[in-house]
């Protein structure tokens, strides 16, 4: 846990999240900004500033991350018609939460190449 971190402060429950999801490793709760019908993040509970961050001893949570969202993304409907993960990471990426976090996108066609 990072003390100065947002998205550790929203898995210890000191700031309040729409949960869609949660175990021992990872946690999914719903975007407060959704910028698609259906917006999900999912974060490992282990602090990880980035994908950068993370090295062979998370592959197991990285493989567990992914896995997880594709049974979110079936939970919300998702998979029929599709839908885009995306790890925004660093300046150019525009990531603006420095917790490691997929973004499950999804309820529309999206376009291409991003903004
Ligand atoms: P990124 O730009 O990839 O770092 O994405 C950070 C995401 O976190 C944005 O889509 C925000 O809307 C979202 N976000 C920020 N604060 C909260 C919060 N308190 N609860 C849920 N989502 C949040
Ligand atoms: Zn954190």
């Amino acid at each position: 846990m990072a003390s100065d971190c947002l998205f550790c402060k929203i898995i210890a429950g000191d700031i309040p999240s729409n949960e869609v999801y949660s175990d021992d490793d990872v946690y999914a709760f719903y975007d407060i900004n959704p910028a698609t019908p259906t917006h999900v993040l999912i974060i490992p509970k282990k602090h990880l500033t980035d994908i950068n961050e993370a090295n062979l001893e998370d592959t197991a949570l990285l493989g567990k991350l992914l896995l997880k969202a594709n049974e979110i993304a079936a939970s919300l409907g998702l998979t029929q018609d599709g839908f885009r993960y995306v790890i925004n990471t660093g300046k150019n990426g525009g990531q603006t939460v420095f917790h490691l976090h997929l973004h499950i996108l999804g309820g529309r066609a999206l376009g291409w190449p991003p903004g």
